[in-house]
């Protein structure tokens, strides 16, 4: 593949000279608190991010909501006199502002860098990644430089399953020619062209309170019952077609000495084909409906649900043509499967192109040990932008 020239140069150099500033914005935003259900944080990240756009002529609206962080979905325009295969289908960036963390973390924990590699609640997973979708977006608002316009989601919750997202996200991705999520890329430069999909679910069991020692008879036990349904929850784990199935949280009882009138438990179930995660999810509702301690009722609701990114014929030529792009740039990337969701499964759900984890590289994401290779922010965001020049070319 050719070497960048021109407009491409312009912009793969003026990505490479704000480095510092795409730094300054990482550290900005993870020692911003923003777990999912904090949305005052979530809309603080968002703040910076507008003012960031506003102040490099990307244009933006917000899309409000009540519940969760406001998204934001910011554009783009392409090169004027686009001719060519001359696509106006949009190019569609994804980025989530939200962490896993508990407010206070960004305190206890701010952004720091030691031995190349920064650390911070959500540095890798994925400020950085937010971070350089906004550099991307302010480079192409000052040179034109795309063959499509750009459009670029900054959400609030994916962390959760994107309860307020995924029907934007999913609109969005209906007319996107290509879609790129930087999700933290996998050390060594691994590129995600497949996911598992999932539900977070949370069980709750009902049965009737007593007197442990006085009246054991009288009551029935919601504990008991839950735990014998985790067992069978758990053995419908099949790692051989990738179904996993596992409870994450359990609560219940009232006192040592009461037969438990409630327990509530948090279930995960994850799957890499569609249709062996119906049979799964079928399997899973009918040890919800079988009650095992007669008297017990069980009920189960859907707290967040990701689709599988199954990687299509056209995902894997964006694949093969965002690694020719990587190369001509002196990277090496390969492609992988992750069991992790993100809302890369939602876009390829409704047929769009879809690659992820093209996000500044990074380990450990949900952990306090977390990092962020710094030296990959510039790389990754210029094979991002070089990516997207020459998808007419695709
Ligand atoms: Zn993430």
């Amino acid at each position: 593949m050719t070497p960048p020239s021109g407009t491409e140069t312009a912009v793969l150099s003026w990505l490479a000279e704000h480095e510092s500033a795409m730094l300054d914005l990482v550290r900005t935003l993870v020692d911003i608190d923003s777990g999912s259900y904090d949305k005052a944080g979530v809309d603080a990240v968002g703040a910076r991010l507008r003012a960031f756009l506003g102040e490099h002529g990307v244009g933006f609206s917000v899309v409000p909501n009540d519940r969760f962080g406001d998204a934001i979905r910011a554009e783009a325009n392409n090169r004027s006199g686009n001719g060519a295969a001359g696509s106006n289908a949009p190019v569609l960036l994804l980025g989530h502002r939200d962490t896993v963390f508990p407010a206070g973390e960004a305190g206890r924990r701010p952004f720091r860098v030691a031995d190349g590699r920064g650390s911070g609640p959500g540095c890798c997973d994925m400020k950085a990644g937010v971070v350089i979708n906004a550099f991307v977006l302010a480079a192409f608002a000052r040179f034109a430089a795309a063959p499509s316009p750009i459009t670029a989601l900054f959400t609030a919750d994916e962390e959760i399953g994107s309860p307020s997202s995924k029907g934007l996200i999913r609109e969005t991705a209906r007319s996107a020619r290509a879609v790129f999520n930087s999700e933290p890329g996998r050390p060594g430069g691994g590129i995600v062209t497949g996911r598992k999909g999932g539900k977070f679910m949370r069980l709750d069991v009902v049965g009737k309170a007593a007197h442990a020692g006085n009246n054991l008879a009288d009551g029935i036990s919601a504990i008991e019952e839950i735990a014998r349904k985790i067992v069978k929850l758990h053995a419908l784990t099949d790692l051989v077609v990738g179904i996993s199935c596992n409870v994450g949280t359990i609560a219940g009882g009232q006192t040592v000495n009461t037969v438990a009138p409630h327990a509530t438990a948090e279930v995960d179930l994850r799957y890499i084909r569609p249709e062996d995660g119906a049979r799964a999810f079928s399997a899973l509702e009918a040890i919800v409906a079988e009650s095992n301690v007669p008297g017990t009722t069980a009920r189960l609701e859907i707290t967040g649900e990701f689709e599988p990114l199954v990687a299509s014929d056209a995902s894997k030529r964006l694949f093969e043509h965002y690694a020719a792009c990587a190369r001509a740039l002196g990277q090496s990337v390969e492609s992988m499967f992750a069991g992790g969701c993100a809302d890369s499964g939602f876009t390829a759900s409704v047929g769009a192109p879809t690659i992820c984890a093209v996000g500044p590289i990074g380990g450990r994401a949900h952990s306090p040990d977390e990092y962020l290779e710094v030296d990959s922010i510039v790389p990754r965001a210029q094979a991002l932008a070089l990516a997207i020049m020459r998808l007419d070319g695709a």
